[in-house]
């Protein structure tokens, strides 16, 4: 059985009580590693190590050049070490290894190096006045940062908060979701082999509520909360910081829309949705959960689009073949299997689907539920998608803003100006035209209403990782 540690102020440690839980593996149903259970006693011992490094270390006080020559160089260990990051997120939450090998771990090299890139060649504000006086702003690191991760995308949801959290200076407690502690213990032991010193990173684990999780979030010492998670969550966190006035950044969940035209490139509109439905079995906070599909090609839509979703292949996670691994715990996967009974549902035709043996649910297709049924209203996190009728652009538009969520939203037409049009309609942080989850990291990313506050990426993780100072000098005219 392996052991997954703590790694406080550059040590690996257990928990002071020694208490451990389970890791499983979602495909074989089995612990395969022990984890240090933290508590508040870890949590506030790693803000600690983590306030010492930020007050008297090197690491703030570094050039860009120096921090981000040695974030490079974790990108570098990181790559050397693609195979054992990926098989960790794999066997703690069955992500299809192929996906964690070619997408998740080089994008999150690719994290690191962008965010020592992007703080290296910042500009800031430079306002000369013609009144003597000139203008300039600086921006400081923010301090400690807590890092609250969830178990979709482990290692690239964290390393999307601690890259350029580390880049702008600060220290980080990272606290990995309980289901997928491993990669962030990798992590953590990359970044000491890379040179980055004692205490600037730390992984603590731990779960939410009376636990590592809350512990981090009422610390005073705490600057900044990153969080991502699910809505509720987020509301408690907001409550915690607030006691302190911490700051915080959320990116929260979603019901992401994705509206089929009539004038749609169908074969790309297909292969996007079943991406877009059902790839991490449906675990994706952007995932186009509600299909809204225009009369004139709803039916071929969705023939093809069942039939695409039929031909998925589900099977082990860790062979290089499978498109679709188990979901990620027993509680998820009951969770999901419930939103496919006749009341959740509101006793509409599901094509496909079910739960399969294990904790595999095979991709299941809702048609035209009611307005009102919690299949449509809520997020799912699983392989089920609704697919609706609509007649015309406006109705799309209206059906697709109709939810508390808005983190994404995909559309297919060829019709430029229509896509435009509706784009810019979308109460969404993220809108995809004939193409989905193209990222480009300068760009904001979050999401409107209950899927999250703020925006990280480029300058605005600059934004939240940093204080801004104003400096105004005056100038003798003589
Ligand atoms: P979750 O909210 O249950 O847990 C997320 C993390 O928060 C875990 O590390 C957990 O231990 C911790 N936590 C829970 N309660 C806490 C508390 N009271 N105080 C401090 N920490 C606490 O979410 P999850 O099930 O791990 O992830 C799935 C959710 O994440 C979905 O809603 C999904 O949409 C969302 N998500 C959003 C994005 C995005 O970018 N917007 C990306 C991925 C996932």
């Amino acid at each position: 059985m392996k052991s997954i540690r703590h790694v406080i102020g550059g040590v690996e440690t257990d928990s002071a009580d020694g208490g451990t839980f389970e890791d499983v593996d979602p495909y074989t149903q089995e612990a395969y590693a022990t984890v240090a259970l933290g508590g508040a006693r870890e949590a506030d011992e790693a803000v600690k190590a983590a306030r010492k490094a930020f007050d008297d270390g090197p690491w703030p006080r570094m050039s860009f050049e120096e921090r981000g020559k040695l974030l490079h160089r974790l990108a570098d260990l990181m790559d050397e070490h693609t195979d054992e990051l990926a098989l960790a997120d794999t066997r703690d939450m069955g992500k299809p290894i192929t996906a964690a090998k070619s997408k998740d771990v080089p994008r999150s090299a690719l994290n690191f190096r962008f965010f020592a890139d992007h703080a290296r060649l910042s500009e800031s504000q430079h306002l000369p006045s013609a009144t003597g006086h000139h203008t300039y702003v600086q921006h400081a690191p923010a301090g400690v940062v807590a890092a609250i991760a969830p178990w979709n995308y482990p290692l690239m949801l964290e390393t999307w908060k601690v890259a350029p959290a580390l880049a702008w200076g600060n220290t980080v407690v990272l606290k990995p979701a309980e289901d997928t502690p491993h990669s962030a213990y990798l992590l953590a032991k990359l970044a000491l082999e890379a040179g980055i010193p004692d205490g600037v990173f730390n992984v603590v684990h731990g779960f939410g509520p009376g636990s590592a999780g809350e512990a981090l979030t009422v610390n005073p010492a705490v600057d900044r909360i990153t969080f991502t998670g699910e809505s509720g969550t987020g509301k408690a966190i907001a409550r915690a910081a607030s006691a302190n006035l911490t700051p915080v950044s959320f990116e929260l969940g979603g019901k992401g829309c994705n509206l089929v035209f009539d004038d749609a490139d169908l074969d790309s509109a297909v292969q996007w949705a079943v991406e877009a439905a059902f790839g991490n079995a449906g675990q994706v906070c952007l995932a186009g959960s509600r299909l809204y599909v225009q009369q004139g090609v709803h039916d071929e839509f969705v023939e093809r689009f069942a039939q695409a979703a039929t031909a998925l292949r589900l099977g082990d996670p860790k062979d290089p073949a499978t498109r679709m691994g188990p979901l990620a715990s027993e509680e998820h996967y009951r969770k999901v299997t419930g939103y496919l009974d006749g009341e959740a549902t509101g006793h509409a035709k599901v094509l496909g689907g079910g739960a399969a043996p294990g904790w595999f649910v095979r991709p299941a297709i809702v048609l035209d539920p009611p307005a009102h049924s919690p299949v449509l209203r809520e997020e799912i996190f699983g392989p089920v998608v609704t697919v609706t009728p609509f007649a015309t652009e406006d109705e799309a538009v209206k059906l697709a803003n109709d939810t508390p969520y808005g983190l994404s939203a995909m559309l297919f037409t060829e019709n430029l100006h229509r896509a435009h049009r509706v784009a810019g309609s979308l109460n969404s942080g993220n809108v995809w035209v004939n193409c989905f989850f193209v990222r480009d990291l300068r760009a904001p990313f979050g999401g409107f209403g209950a899927s999250g506050i703020g925006r990280e990426g480029g300058a605005h993780s600059k934004e939240f990782f940093t204080e801004a100072r104003t400096v105004t000098m005056r100038i003798a005219t003589a």
